[in-house]
């Protein structure tokens, strides 16, 4: 090959952007934020993760859930059962009897085991799955953009020549 504006033989490799300076710096930040955030999703999901194969506090939580949507249940009335798995007399007897009933319903079923089952871990998967497929596809388009290009540059005029690219 020779330098098609001084005929010189002389040609060496370089790389070269291959889109504009503003262009490249979002590429890059692009794909360092993808990295960044497929990172931290990934350990917040093994957290997460652990703490929902534990079963016990999983049916710890199940059941604060159950809790929590009963109105008159107080934060207190959660703290204590998140302490011992049981709420004191006390806080019980000043429930209505409307009330009384479901909160006694939600501790025998804890007492039972009945909360312990599955919670729903399907969707959190997808949630995640999608979640690594959007950092991936943004990861890749990031990079595609920050991606250097090869070219010959002429090292008696400094013409740039481009590479035939399959
Ligand atoms: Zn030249």
């Amino acid at each position: 090959m020779r330098c098609d504006t001084c005929k010189g033989e002389e040609l060496t490799v370089i790389k070269v952007a291959r889109y504009s300076k503003p262009l490249v710096a979002a590429g890059y930040v692009l794909w360092i934020l993808a990295v960044l955030a497929a990172i931290g999703a990934g350990v917040y999901m093994t957290r997460s993760d652990a703490a929902a194969e534990d079963p016990g506090a999983r049916a710890v939580q199940n059941a604060v859930t159950k809790l929590e949507q009963i109105n008159a249940v107080t934060p207190e009335m959660i703290k204590d059962f998140q302490d011992d798995g049981l709420i004191s007399e006390t806080s019980l007897s000043k429930l209505g009897s409307e009330d009384r009933t479901e909160v006694d319903k939600v501790l025998s079923d804890f007492r039972t085991g009945a909360l312990t089952g599955t919670a729903s871990g399907q969707p959190v998967w997808v949630f995640w799955g999608m979640v690594f497929v959007v950092c991936g596809a943004v990861f890749i388009v990031g990079l595609a953009i920050t991606l250097r290009k090869e070219k010959l540059k002429c090292a008696k005029c400094g013409a740039l020549i481009e590479l035939d690219e399959g």
